[in-house]
């Protein structure tokens, strides 16, 4: 779990790496004052359900409060589709009822067969920022392959990926509205990207936080100012807009964030707002 020395050499001088290695340690300090919490087998799914909830209530707010503020509605991609309380309990019954019975028992068994080792020092930003970006292309590629796959064979379609498309006009609390092999394969994309570049404890859990909030704003049926899409240029990132059309059309659009993939495969559909 730890980040090997070469990496570091690599990325700065020891100088360099000190000072880049201070920005994250009082960070890192916090973090590891909360040993007891972060090292109990409860840590994972608490942190994957808190931070998943978090990353839906500003949207849920949004949905709520652009009923009201029409000047709010012209962020809606879909605005003739808002969705009500009643849509929204079952994605929260089922979120609560696959994070008890699911990710619960097996983020529990990764617990006994890999306990967390918190390291005393923080890990250096530049190396955040760089394995975080390569664990999202990576997620990106992995789920893309899997999506086209979930698209092209209609008995993986029906069986596994259906559940997820019952929401032809997303909002945030579908992000996670899938079939338990959904659920568990991305899980595993998401687990094992850091696993494979030996990614510091701490570089993990940035990359679960945003991994979970690119996710939600992907599904968040919202495009905002600052949608991440807007952030990246060269039209790089489809977002929101991007995977909107994909719940809409079907046909397109495939891979989650990126845009590459779906380029270059020819299933690429350009959204309106891009
Ligand atoms: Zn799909
Ligand atoms: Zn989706």
């Amino acid at each position: 779990m730890n980040c090997s020395l070469p990496h570091r050499v690599l990325l700065s001088s020891p100088m360099e790496a000190q000072q880049d290695r201070l920005c994250l340690q009082p960070l890192w300090d916090f973090v590891t004052a909360k040993e007891p919490l972060i090292q109990s087998p409860f840590f994972p799914v608490l942190f994957s359900f808190a931070a998943y909830m978090a990353f839906c209530l500003p949207y849920i707010a949004l949905d709520f409060l652009s009923i009201r503020l029409p000047d709010l509605r012209k962020y809606k991609i879909q605005p003739q589709n808002y969705p009500s309380l009643g849509m929204m309990v079952p994605c929260i019954i089922q979120s609560v009822y696959h994070h008890v019975v699911l990710i619960f028992p097996v983020t529990f068994l990764h617990w006994c067969w890999r306990p967390m080792h918190l390291p005393v020092m923080a890990p250096e930003l530049p190396e955040v920022l760089l394995q975080v970006a390569v664990c999202l292309l990576l997620f990106d590629f992995e789920y893309f392959l899997w999506h086209l796959l979930h698209h092209k064979v209609p008995w993986l379609y029906k069986t596994f990926h259906k559940v997820h498309h019952k929401h032809v006009s997303t909002f945030a609390l579908t992000t996670q509205y899938s079939s338990v092999w959904e659920l568990l394969s991305l899980g595993f994309f998401a687990a094992i990207n850091p696993l494979l570049l030996g990614c510091h404890p701490l570089t993990e859990m940035i990359f679960f936080l945003v991994n979970i909030g690119l996710s939600v704003e992907d599904h968040s049926g919202y495009d905002l100012p600052w949608s991440t899409h807007r952030l990246v240029p060269f039209g790089l990132y489809g977002g929101a807009p991007h995977h909107d059309l994909h719940h809409l059309k079907f046909k397109s659009n495939y891979a989650p964030y990126f845009t590459h993939w779906d380029k270059l495969f020819g299933t690429f559909m350009e959204s309106h707002s891009n």
